[in-house]
């Protein structure tokens, strides 16, 4: 074939696959958005820079957006806009640290920090004005979120693959001024049924340890990490997590709980987003946008292992020392 003719149709291919790529990435993009209105963000994004203006010229893409390697190496271009939470989720963090607490009056809340913190992008990777908050960072400043707020824009909701056998969403039960909120990993099949969490063999123990503590189940917060029940009990998927947890967070931005106790690896993992066992990190202090966070074994992995109650206790007893609470006497 002559050489210019050959030239000239290799050119044309690649406007083909540029357009096609961009036609990818805008999809990929109106898809976030939609997610983000579905849960109830949509006003923290929508006097953002239109959507063209992020896909418009390939020319300019390189500064408008960010790069977010996967942890299957796969490098995506994004706009800061779209869910930084689901970034994270892929990039794979480090561990969250532990911190000290020394008394009951370090049970202040302090500002927002570290345990979720997404990196600040390069000057050069932003798009957006300064002051228009990421997806994410949207999330801890919706003003006056509410419990009801939240349950409703969570409705019938079928975001996951979990509502398919589910029969009741569990939202979440208790005091929604709470000093004390628990978050476990999901719900088991009482709790499906009766819509209520921990309410099973493992909610009887979970109510015990509560009174234990010099409260009544009606003053602390009970949630888990995802609504609805995963098949067979089985530990919720990473997909499953990251399309129920923001709920989660938004649960506890407006209960502003002092303390938050996670029962079991997958909402200590959650929270901490980390991939520390339980074992590790149990017992320990944590940061969490401010709140303390104490993981502590699952009741129902008491019912399995009696022998480390002695070891819950003693988390529960560096809770109630923060929260100035005193046992039950006997
Ligand atoms: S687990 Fe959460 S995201 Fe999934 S269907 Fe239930 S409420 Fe929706």
């Amino acid at each position: 074939m002559d050489p210019a003719k050959r030239a000239s149709l290799g050119a044309r291919s690649e406007v083909r696959d540029d357009a096609r790529t961009e036609t990818r990435l805008e999809e990929q993009v109106k898809d976030w958005l939609r997610y983000g209105e579905d849960l109830g963000l949509a006003p923290y994004y929508r006097d953002r820079a239109p959507l063209h203006a992020i896909t418009e010229s390939g020319a300019a893409a390189p500064e408008e957006s960010q790069s977010i390697a996967t942890s299957s190496d796969i490098s995506v271009a994004l706009p800061e806009s779209v869910p930084a939470m689901m970034a994270a989720a892929a990039s794979g963090r480090a561990p969250a640290a532990p911190i000290h607490v020394a008394s009951s009056s370090a049970s202040q809340k302090s500002p927002a920090t570290a345990a979720m913190k997404i990196p600040p992008a390069s000057p050069a990777a932003t798009i957006l004005p300064a002051s228009a908050p990421s997806l994410f960072e949207a999330m801890d400043r919706i003003e006056g979120d509410t419990l009801p707020r939240i349950r409703e824009d969570i409705g019938d909701c079928t975001r996951c693959k979990l509502h398919k056998g589910r029969t009741k969403i569990v939202f979440g039960t208790g005091n929604p001024n709470a000093d004390l909120m628990f978050v476990g990993e999901g719900p088991g099949r009482d709790e499906d049924l009766s819509g209520e969490p921990f309410v099973g063999r493992a909610g009887k123990l979970l109510t015990d340890m509560i009174k234990a503590m010099g409260l009544q189940r009606e003053d602390v917060y009970i949630a888990n990490v995802v609504k609805c029940r995963p098949p067979e009990n089985r530990l919720p998927e990473k997909d499953e997590i990251t399309t129920c947890s923001p709920f989660l967070m938004r649960q506890i931005d407006a209960i502003k709980p002092k303390v938050i106790c996670t029962l079991g690896s997958c909402s200590a993992q959650t929270l901490l987003q980390t991939a520390q066992g339980i074992s590790k990190l149990r017992g320990e202090w944590f940061d969490f946008r401010g709140t303390k966070l104490m993981p502590t074994y699952h009741p129902a992995y008491l019912l399995r292992n009696p022998a480390a109650k002695p070891e819950v206790w003693k988390d529960l007893q560096k809770v109630m020392a923060v929260l100035g609470l005193q046992p039950k006497k006997r």
